[in-house]
C-alpha cells in the first residue's frame, strides 16, 4: 500500500455504510479523485473536519489498486465564515458544484484547483456574488468554454451601448440582436460580465439585478455545455 500526500479541496461527500463517507476531492496535482474516509459520522471523529464542505487540507491517502482511503488530514483553511452566511454558503456550494461538473477525474484536470481556492477565499472575505461570477468565467475559460465578451461574435460591433442583444450558446458569445439567433440577453448582463472579467464596461448598465441576470446566463451556458443540474447555483440565484 502506497501513501500519497496531496493538497485538496473537498467538493462533495456521500454517505457510505453506517459511519463512512466517500469524498470527491479536487487535488492540486492529481485532478479529481474519490476517496473513502472511515468513521467520520461517529461523534468526536478526529477526521470529521476533512469531510466537511469546502475543507481545504493536506490529505494523506492510502492507495490500493484504484481505490483511495484518507488516512490523515491537516486543515489549511476551513473558510469558516462561509458557513455562517447563507448567501456565502450557496455561492461556495456553487463553486464546488461547477468545479465538479467541469472536471472528469482523469487525473489531468487540476487547472480548476487554484481558481476554486481563490474563489472560496474571496467569497469568505468579500462580495460573494462578484467572486462567484469571476470564478464561473475563469472555470469556463480553463475548460475550453471561454465566454466571448469582445463585441458581437458575428459582425464585431462593440455592443457596449446596446440594451438588447443575444447570446449564442454554441459559440459561447454575445451577438447583436439582429446578427444572431440565440436567446435574448441584456446590456446589463453584458456589462456585469465584462466588469467581472476586468474589462471596460458601461456603468449605466450595471443595475442591481444585472448580476442575477449574468448568473442566470452562466447557468444556462454551463448546463448547455455539461448536461449537469446546477442546483446550488439555482438556489443562490433564488436567494439574491
Ligand atoms: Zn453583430
Amino acid at each position: 500500500m502506497e501513501g500519497i500526500k496531496l493538497n485538496a479541496l473537498m467538493l462533495r461527500s456521500a454517505d457510505y455504510g453506517e459511519n463512512d463517507k466517500i469524498l470527491t476531492l479536487l487535488t492540486a496535482g492529481e485532478g479529481k479523485i474519490s476517496a473513502g474516509i472511515k468513521g467520520v459520522k461517529k461523534a468526536g471523529a478526529k477526521l470529521k473536519f476533512a469531510a466537511q464542505p469546502f475543507c481545504f487540507a493536506e490529505y494523506i491517502l492510502a492507495r490500493r489498486g484504484e481505490r483511495y482511503t484518507v488516512t490523515q488530514a491537516s486543515e489549511i483553511e476551513s473558510f469558516y465564515d462561509i458557513r455562517t452566511d447563507i448567501n456565502k454558503f450557496y455561492a461556495a456550494c456553487s463553486v464546488c458544484e461547477c468545479a465538479d461538473s467541469l472536471t472528469y477525474g482523469d487525473g489531468e484536470d487540476s487547472a480548476l484547483f487554484t481558481p476554486a481556492v481563490r474563489a472560496l477565499t474571496n467569497i469568505c472575505n468579500g462580495d460573494e456574488c462578484s467572486a462567484l461570477i469571476q470564478f464561473l468565467l475563469s472555470a469556463l475559460s480553463v475548460s475550453g468554454y471561454t465566454v466571448g465578451l469582445d463585441g458581437c461574435a458575428e459582425c464585431g460591433a462593440p455592443l457596449l451601448n446596446e440594451e438588447l442583444m443575444r447570446f449564442d450558446m454554441n459559440a459561447g458569445a454575445f451577438t447583436c440582436r439582429d446578427c444572431g439567433a440565440g436567446p435574448g440577453a441584456s446590456g446589463s448582463t453584458y456589462s456585469v460580465l465584462r466588469m467581472c472579467a476586468g474589462k471596460s464596461y458601461n456603468p449605466a448598465f450595471v443595475t442591481p439585478d444585472g448580476k442575477k441576470r449574468a448568473l442566470r446566463l452562466l447557468r444556462e451556458y454551463l448546463a448547455h455545455k455539461t448536461d449537469y443540474r446546477f442546483q446550488s447555483l439555482s438556489e443562490y440565484i433564488r436567494l439574491i
